[in-house]
């Protein structure tokens, strides 16, 4: 085909054919027979579903509704919960090589998808039977969306900062301040919200609730004009004395920074299967592109080029099944662990598509062709669930924590 009207990503049977051909058995000996197959129906939806509509939501800004609609129809937004709420109970291995390949196919919509499990699984992890009911199965079927609300405009990276408050009342609490960078915060109809009860207690002070969008008090503003991810969503929340029933209280007071410590093993893990997926969209894009050109006869150059980031993908894709692995069965996984995959892992997608554009020379600039589309879209997996100097400051003080135990 010409690289006027190189069209892999509408086309499914090219699309499934590129991608099943970049597959590595190195990566693929790591996975279960049920874990290729939850990627293998990942694939497949993406390539008619999602992948085709990729291009048209990044020039047009427009919410990835469809797409997402379509992989909770597959059955692909409950993988790591259980039956009785509508998950699969799978691991979180088959969640991260589903979320590498709907990353591949487009990353906005990636976000969107993972936004919805990291909406749910705070209430999983603390929430009473009855909020699971109320919240879980809806965020699953993709009937309701949901929003992580931590960052504010003072406290992002230092979470123990927030100011957003909760005060007591006769029925429960009213909540009071507001969150910023919220992804699906413009929609939301869960919304998970950190809140102090008491600024002086700093961590021990943080609590979370469960908050719908539709409640007094609760408003979502425009979203934000963005570098990439262009078909989610990202905007301020404000809450103004919104009254949340003691039903809604997330855990148990105070108890809310280990909310988010567990909820971001969870969150790093789709931020990294991004950075494999958008690294690995940038590389299939590349090879499909100087194929067009060059048909068998790439030059040397550029085919060593890619031989780099072959290697270079592959260990990426080792890494994060590898960590994601460990999660399933570790219970004792620490953040520097966690932070070498997320750091690792969102640089590779990042560095990848920039590589990728200057292997291309001018076709690098060309629109239709998506890789600039990679480059913009990976540059915030660096920033969000962490920015990559908070994973290196994670893992340096492990390091040198350990390193001090030894001496
Ligand atoms: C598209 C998008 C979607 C997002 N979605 C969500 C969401 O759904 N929910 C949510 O709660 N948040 C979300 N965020 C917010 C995001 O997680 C935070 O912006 C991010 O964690 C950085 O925190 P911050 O804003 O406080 O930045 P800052 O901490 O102000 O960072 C500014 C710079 O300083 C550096 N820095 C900060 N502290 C240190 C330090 N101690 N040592 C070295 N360097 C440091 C940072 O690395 C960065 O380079 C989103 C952001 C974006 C852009």
């Amino acid at each position: 085909m010409s690289i006027d009207r190189l069209a892999i990503d509408t086309d499914p049977k090219a699309y499934v054919a590129l991608h099943d051909l970049l597959d590595e058995p190195a990566a693929d000996a790591m996975l279960t027979s049920r874990e290729r197959e939850i990627r293998a129906t990942a694939r497949d939806v993406v390539s008619r579903e999602v992948a085709p509509r990729a291009a048209d939501l990044d020039a047009t800004h427009e919410f990835a509704h469809d797409s997402v609609q379509a992989l909770a129809a597959a059955g692909l937004c409950g993988l790591i919960f259980p039956a009785h709420l509508g998950g699969t109970g799978d691991t979180n291995v088959s969640y991260a090589v589903a979320m590498e390949e709907i990353s591949a196919g487009c990353a906005a919509t990636s976000l969107v998808f993972m936004t919805q499990m990291h909406a749910a699984y705070p209430i999983l992890i603390a929430g009473s039977d009855e909020l699971q009911r109320r919240y879980i199965p809806g965020l699953l079927d993709g009937s309701r969306y949901g929003s992580l609300g931590i960052t504010e405009p003072d406290a992002g990276s230092d979470v123990s900062g927030l100011t957003t408050t909760a005060t007591l009342t006769d029925t429960g609490w009213s909540l009071s301040g507001q969150k910023t960078f919220i992804t699906t915060g413009d929609r939301a109809d869960v919304i998970i919200c950190f809140a102090t009860v008491d600024r002086s207690r700093g961590r021990d002070g943080i609590t979370a609730f469960v908050v719908e969008g539709g409640w007094d008090g609760v408003e979502g503003g425009r979203p934000f004009h963005k570098m990439g991810m262009h078909g989610s969503s990202t905007a301020e929340l404000f809450f103004d004395r919104a009254p949340i029933p003691r039903s809604n209280l997330l855990g148990e007071e105070g108890r809310g920074w280990s909310v988010v410590m567990s909820s971001v093993v969870k969150s790093r893990i789709s931020a990294a299967a991004q950075g494999v997926g958008l690294a690995r969209a940038a590389y299939a894009r590349t090879l499909a592109a100087l194929t067009a050109l060059h048909g068998s006869r790439i030059p040397d150059e550029q085919t060593f080029a890619l031989a780099d980031l072959r290697g270079r993908i592959l260990q990426g894709r080792l890494l994060l099944q590898a960590v994601a692995r460990q999660v399933d069965t570790d219970p004792n996984i620490t953040p520097g662990q966690i932070g070498v995959m997320k750091q690792s892992c969102t640089d590779l997608g990042f560095q990848t598509s920039v590589e990728a554009a200057r292997i291309l020379g001018p076709y690098g600039d060309l629109t239709h062709l998506g890789v600039e589309r990679c480059l913009r879209d990976a540059k915030v997996t660096q920033i969000y669930d962490g920015t990559n100097e908070i994973q290196r400051l994670l893992i340096g003080r492990e390091t040198t924590r350990a390193m001090k135990d030894l001496a």
